[in-house]
């Protein structure tokens, strides 16, 4: 073969910015609303919870933004990271179709998440915050931000989603390490946590409820901030550093993707490689498809609707303009603990309404099988989100052999499974199950979001 395996970038082609979609789309999202009064929300109402200069970047129309040097300096520690051919699966699949994955596991903390946590931390730090609470699901972004947190000499309290927190003690002591402080979610120390206990002692907690746990440590302390590792835009901002990056190798390679595939829990990874592909498609009208790849447990793109709702459980956030599962969705505890949140992003909402973007939902038991079958070819045992995008792209590479066509197939690695063997050890033993969600509950859930303003 006399192309490359994997194709690699020089430190000095780090992105020197972020891109910023809000400024290429055909329509804009629509506002986060006030729950009380139903207004469109100021900078001034989430000054309380975030850095001003985050808050800037969350609602600014500038098409890009610069990477402070501070950051792109710690950048440095795991990007540029590679973009890899997929030779072994293609193989492995006798598809005619050309796989590559940009892999975003050699982080220190094992994914993607930590191309934003870095930022968030940096821009805490500069306005001063000492202490950060956030909620973490398998517990990816809790080790990114504790990490990125220890680097700046920043207090972090972490609310672990409490399945996680027992499916996966290797994340709680990985933060450990990074000087961060985890508690099991719902707990005892804040008011949403006792009510959802009250409610059901055993809960097994989830995304929604363990934000609302660390808002309200924000919201109660002036000295606390909080931070989300995904669906905000300023998270989504931070990671189109991915894309800009595979651009960048794609060239290199010299093919271009028809299809750019990314796991999806609340959107960050799947955007951070999509959005600066989609300018191409916006921009300059490039033909590529995106699929968004969701569990079939807690299909929010697929199956749920288009509505204003919380971004957490118990209604601390502002109304978000997303599809949605309904904020008291609980998903079942599958072990892709990062793709269990009952919202996407406003912004891949918009795309998607728009039909600049697809979803698919997978079920549990065929993403294992693809992470499984991915690791035997290729060699990296894939964490357990990442392998819905890996199902997608099986899914993608037979059709192209069924219909005997060549196509060029790009998808994230969003991190690595080496703290999820647990997981993997389930799976061989019979013990995973495939969950769906009956129409029913879902429209139990939905009929809740009737209160507020509608959306057509
Ligand atoms: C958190 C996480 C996800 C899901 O979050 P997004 O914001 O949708 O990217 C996917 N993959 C990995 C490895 C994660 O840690």
């Amino acid at each position: 073969m006399s192309n490359p395996n994997k194709i690699i970038l020089q430190e000095s082609e780090i992105p020197y910015k972020w891109y910023n979609i809000q400024a290429d789309l055909p329509n804009p999202t629509l506002p986060p609303l006030h729950p009380g009064t139903k207004q469109p929300i100021g900078p001034e109402d989430l000054a309380p919870i975030f850095p001003m200069e985050l808050i800037k970047q969350e609602v600014s129309m500038e098409k890009w933004i610069e990477i402070p040097d501070e950051v792109r300096d710690i950048y440095k520690i795991w990007r540029p990271t590679p973009l890899y051919r997929a030779y072994n699966l293609e193989k492995l699949l006798d598809t005619p179709a050309k796989i590559y994955y940009k892999y975003e596991g050699v982080s220190p903390s094992g994914s993607h998440k930590t191309n934003t946590a870095v930022a968030q931390a940096y821009y805490n730090k500069k306005e001063g915050v000492k202490r950060i609470a956030t909620e973490t699901g398998a517990g990816q972004w809790g080790s990114a931000l504790s990490f990125s947190c220890n680097h700046f000499g920043i207090e972090l309290e972490v609310f672990m989603v409490k399945v996680s927190y027992h499916q996966k003690p290797y994340r709680k002591t990985l933060m450990n390490v990074w000087n961060a402080k985890v508690i099991p979610s719902p707990s005892d120390l804040t008011d949403s946590g006792r009510k959802i206990l009250a409610q059901d002692p055993n809960s097994p907690g989830s995304l929604g409820i363990a934000i609302s746990e660390a808002i309200e440590r924000a919201a109660g302390d002036p000295d606390t901030k909080y931070a989300l590792g995904s669906v905000l835009n300023h998270v989504s901002l931070h990671q189109t550093i991915i894309g800009e990056e595979a651009i960048l190798q794609m060239e290199k390679s010299g093919d271009y993707p028809d299809v750019v595939i990314g796991c999806f829990g609340g959107g960050s990874n799947f955007s951070g490689l999509a959005f600066p592909f989609l300018r191409h498609k916006i921009v300059d009208k490039k033909n590529i498809r995106f699929i968004a790849s969701e569990p079939a447990s807690c299909p929010k793109l697929t199956k749920g609707e288009l509505k204003y709702d919380f971004g957490d459980t118990i209604g601390l956030t502002p109304l978000i303009p997303m599809y949605t599962l309904g904020h008291s969705f609980v998903p079942a505890a599958i072990h892709a603990g990062g793709l269990r949140y009952h919202g996407a992003g406003a912004l891949v909402s918009q795309l998607l309404k728009d039909k600049l973007v697809e979803a698919e939902a997978l079920p549990q038991l065929e993403c294992f099988e693809a992470g499984v079958t991915f690791a035997r070819a290729e060699g990296i045992l894939p964490a357990p989100e990442s392998t819905h995008a890996i199902a997608s792209v099986i899914r993608q590479a037979n059709l192209a052999k069924t219909e005997g066509k060549s196509k060029t197939i790009l998808f994230n690695l969003s991190g690595h499974g080496y703290l999820d063997l647990g997981a993997y050890e389930d799976y061989f033993a019979g013990k995973l199950e495939n969950y769906h969600i009956s129409d029913e509950e879902l429209k139990k859930h939905l009929k809740e979001l009737d209160a507020f303003p509608t959306i057509d």
